[in-house]
């Protein structure tokens, strides 16, 4: 037996009683006479004492040696400790070692095991397992098992059938890059592995599963954006037989349960709001709705002045910063330089400060008049002693710079609170999006989603303006999850096929498995996924992904601990029938 208990059990309770215990030097504290030990494991810190006048010496000069993260194992009797420590819950006790056992020793780590580590970045990843020991991300690893666990639970209650697809499939056209592998078997073939497991739980609805789930691995091949994972996990749905409110209401019920669970929140319903709404008055398809800054357009109230700039804007949009009239000439160049650079991308801003007695002072002044800028005040829903920002150019772009705006002040504003959890549905997605680069219409969720009965006759003249069964839960401001009604009509599917720029032969190529299987009683089905690596971050109050992960991969997609990707040998090549034309 290595341990009768683990080195976060014991208490004032158990003194006296004789306990073998193992794990790791956290630091060790030598005043000569006495070495003062303490022992970690995955549970806790236990205190050991090795005492002079009642360790034998063997005993006591084999502390000595003892070094950090070397493992060991004692048998010793738990006694009061004479000055506690009441940060920890075994601190009113110690353990009185009489056996020492080293089980192996340790090579100084590269940086400290402690919650505040002197280790940077890039150093705690290669040594990830060494970082692993540590409270924050160890803490968070058991984070995510709790909440994985809570949505099985949850999920199966309701039941729902957890079932494995494949991970060497055909590419699931969803947006991004496939990671591919060749297959030695059939050279010059490759699979994908899946972005998600879409067509796969659409089989299994056909296939009568009914209510499917699964915690998944999906790969993208995706540049790298701050905060991506190349390999993600999602909580991946399916269901048969309902419509867009039936998922709406069971998944709800799911983060409902997770923020009672973990923050003990009741949330009553969620509030929706419309993809079109969540644009235009935030900017952004997931609106963090836990503070205000709503945008106010300001076209009719700022055009046709003599500011040629906003003139010949396609919109002219603003917000007002709480307290923002304090902020200095500095301090306003400042926002204005942060909204110029590339990132954001804005040519200019324009301000008003709103002072007292309704008195407006603008860097526009020479075209607008009081009236004007009250009128600005009353669109923007600005207060006394708030500053309006206002933007102008064409529609998206504009509205995508103020919201990056409206969130780098929410930030520094500290208005957006981690404890603080507003969530919401977004609803009515665009089936279609115009992608400039290809100069085509592209789904955009996925080809297989289903549009609106009701804008189907807009699809041959007006495809931009057909709405989907399509929703995203959104969470202070990220994006949770999302899904959608999915087609399940052959002839349906083929239509969309051909409105995404497919030919007859192309969509019988890559998706002639899913219009066939259509043929044979498919059920009206839906589903959604959401981002379990996120989800969890979010619910462990923190806005990064990384520490949620075991082993994740760095910004340029690179696993530094085991050295990945890295190249494979030219025999490993031959087999695969790959000829390279570069040289790594
Ligand atoms: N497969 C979709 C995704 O990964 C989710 C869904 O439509 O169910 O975003």
């Amino acid at each position: 037996m290595y341990r009768s208990e683990n080195c976060g059990a014991l208490r004032l309770a158990d003194v006296n009683k004789e306990v073998t215990l193992a794990g790791w030097v956290q630091k060790s504290r030598d005043k000569g006479f006495m070495i003062w030990v303490d022992l970690r494991d995955r549970y806790g810190i236990t205190q050991l004492i090795f005492d002079e006048s009642r360790t034998n010496t063997d005993v006591m000069q084999l502390a000595k040696s003892l070094g950090r993260e070397f493992v060991i194992q004692v048998k010793g009797t738990v006694i009061e400790r004479e000055s506690k420590n009441t940060n920890i819950p075994t601190g009113e006790i110690e353990v009185l070692v009489n056996e020492l056992t080293i089980l192996n020793e340790a090579q100084l780590p590269p940086f400290t095991i402690e919650d505040e580590t002197d280790g940077g970045e890039d150093i705690r990843m290669k040594y990830r397992y060494l970082d692993i020991r540590r409270n924050p991300v160890k803490n968070s690893l058991l984070f995510r098992h709790k909440v994985a666990q809570e949505v099985r639970n949850y999920l199966s209650n309701l039941d729902f059938c957890e079932v494995e697809t494949p991970y060497l499939i055909k590419s699931t056209p969803e947006g991004a890059r496939d990671f591919v592998v060749p297959s030695r078997m059939n050279p010059g073939q490759f699979y994908a592995l899946p972005q998600s497991p879409q067509t796969f739980k659409q089989l299994l609805m056909v296939g009568g599963m009914d209510k499917y789930f699964q915690i998944v691995k999906c790969f993208r091949d995706e540049d790298l954006r701050a905060d991506r994972q190349p390999e993600f996990t999602q909580i991946d749905c399916e269901m048969a037989f309902i419509e867009q409110e039936d998922i709406l209401n069971v998944f709800e019920g799911l983060t409902c349960h997770l923020l009672k669970k973990f923050h003990n929140l009741d949330i009553e319903k969620f509030p929706r709001m419309t993809f079109e709404e969540a644009m235009t008055t935030y900017g952004n398809d997931k609106p963090d709705i836990r503070f205000g800054m709503k945008f106010g357009e300001l076209n009719a109230v700022a055009q046709h002045k003599d500011f040629a700039v906003f003139n010949s804007a396609e919109l002219v949009v603003g917000i007002a910063v709480p307290g923002g009239a304090t902020y200095t000439r500095k301090e306003i160049d400042a926002l204005i330089e942060w909204v110029k650079r590339p990132q954001v991308g804005a040519s200019g801003m324009v301000y008003v400060k709103c002072e007292a007695n309704n008195q407006y002072k603008s860097s526009v002044d020479k075209f607008y008049d009081q009236n004007d800028l009250a009128n600005w005040a009353a669109a923007t829903n600005a207060q006394e002693g708030d500053l309006i920002l206002v933007l102008s150019g064409p529609a998206n772009k504009t509205r995508a710079q103020l919201s990056a705006l409206r969130m780098e002040l929410g930030n520094r504003l500290g208005l957006r609170k981690p404890n603080e959890f507003a969530p919401l549905w977004v609803v009515d997605f665009p089936l279609l999006e115009w992608d400039e680069d290809s100069a085509r219409f592209h789904a955009m969720h996925h080809p297989f989603t289903s549009p609106k009965p009701e804008d189907m006759h807009l699809l041959d003249t007006d495809p931009g303006k057909v709405r989907a069964n399509a929703y995203d839960l959104v969470l202070n401001g990220n994006e949770i999850g999302g899904g959608s009604i999915r087609i399940h009509d052959k002839e349906m599917q083929a239509l969309m096929f051909k409105h995404l720029g497919f030919t007859q032969e192309q969509a019988q190529e890559q998706f002639g498995f899913l219009m066939n299987a259509f043929q044979f009683g498919a059920p009206p089905h839906g589903g959604l996924a959401f981002g379990l690596d996120r989800l969890t971050a979010i619910l462990g109050g923190q806005e990064t992904i990384r520490d949620f992960i075991a082993f994740p991969k760095n910004n340029s997609g690179r696993d530094v601990m085991i050295d990945a990707p890295a190249t494979i040998d030219d025999a490993q090549l031959n087999e695969l029938s790959i000829m390279l034309n570069v040289k790594a």
